[in-house]
């Protein structure tokens, strides 16, 4: 179902996990797909494997933490493919998990710089371009559960992730009535490079016993299952739906 022909997606983070399966699923629905990250490499078989598949989709290389990358990022998007109609701003590091006694201020500063300063500046140049093309469009940051909660050693990826809903909601407010929808998605634990990198540091069995066991589903959630719900706060079928977050953890945050 070709459903967003000839509209066109711009995905950061997308050489890994849940950004790579969201550039399919845009992919799939006929939209033409910008993917942007650090690793170029991981991004050029990406869009060789979305165009073996009948897509169109173009790569470049970004840094979300730097204007500069980010206003060439958007600037590439509308020279390929003439207009951007969804942004996804999914770019994210966990960086070095420590107790607040032992955090370095770099270590801080490169959280904050990727996961929430970044989204900022996606976002100045992804509404420029929105708005100067008059057409709407929607973005969807990319939150988490710690959006919401927090855990020992993650205070500065817990706190760029709820940055996140205080960025969105108000961008929504500026945004909305120009018909531009904004929103923030919240994943749960996802199969990823990131989640495996994590499941290393806590352990299997911390994972298995004592995490997995407060999903109500019972299990870890599939990139695909991300994607498929940020594609939904891109599409029509979300149209009232702006300034929000969306939780897709399989019931993780429910339980006490
Ligand atoms: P991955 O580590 O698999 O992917 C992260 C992506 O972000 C990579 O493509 C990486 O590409 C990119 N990235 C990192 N830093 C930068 C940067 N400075 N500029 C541009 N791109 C960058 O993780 P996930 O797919 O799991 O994570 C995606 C998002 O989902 C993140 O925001 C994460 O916080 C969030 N999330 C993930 C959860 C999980 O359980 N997996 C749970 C909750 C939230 P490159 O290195 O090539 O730049």
């Amino acid at each position: 179902m070709n459903t967003m022909k000839n509209k066109v997606a711009l995905i950061t983070g997308a050489s890994s996990g849940i950004g790579k399966s969201t550039a399919e699923a845009f992919a799939a629905k006929g939209a033409n797909v910008v993917v942007a990250a650090r690793r170029k490499e991981e991004l050029d078989s990406l869009v060789a494997s979305i165009e073996a598949n009948g897509g169109k989709a173009s790569a470049i290389k970004t840094d979300v933490s730097n204007a500069k990358s980010v206003e060439q990022m958007v600037a590439h998007t509308i020279k390929e493919f003439g207009r951007l109609d969804y942004a996804v701003n999914n770019a994210g590091i966990e960086g070095k998990l420590s107790g607040i006694t032992d955090l370095l201020e770099e270590d801080w500063d490169q959280v904050l710089d990727i996961n929430l300063k970044g989204v900022f500046l996606c976002m100045k140049y992804q509404a420029k371009a929105m708005l100067n093309a008059g057409n709407g469009g929607a973005i969807v940051n990319i939150g988490s559960v710690n959006s919401f909660l927090g855990f020992p050693t993650g205070s500065a990826y817990v706190t760029s992730k709820h940055g996140l809903v205080g960025l969105t909601t108000s961008v929504s407010a500026e945004l909305a009535p120009q018909g531009i929808r904004v929103n923030l998605l919240c994943p749960g634990i996802t199969d990823t490079p990131m989640h495996q990198r994590l499941r290393g540091i806590v352990g299997d069995d911390l994972y298995d016993k004592g995490l997995l066991p407060t999903v109500h589903l019972q299990r870890v959630g599939r990139p695909e299952e991300m994607a498929n719900a940020i594609v939904f706060l891109c599409s029509d079928a979300s149209s009232y739906i702006s300034g929000s977050t969306l939780t897709v953890d399989g019931g993780l945050t429910l339980t006490m």
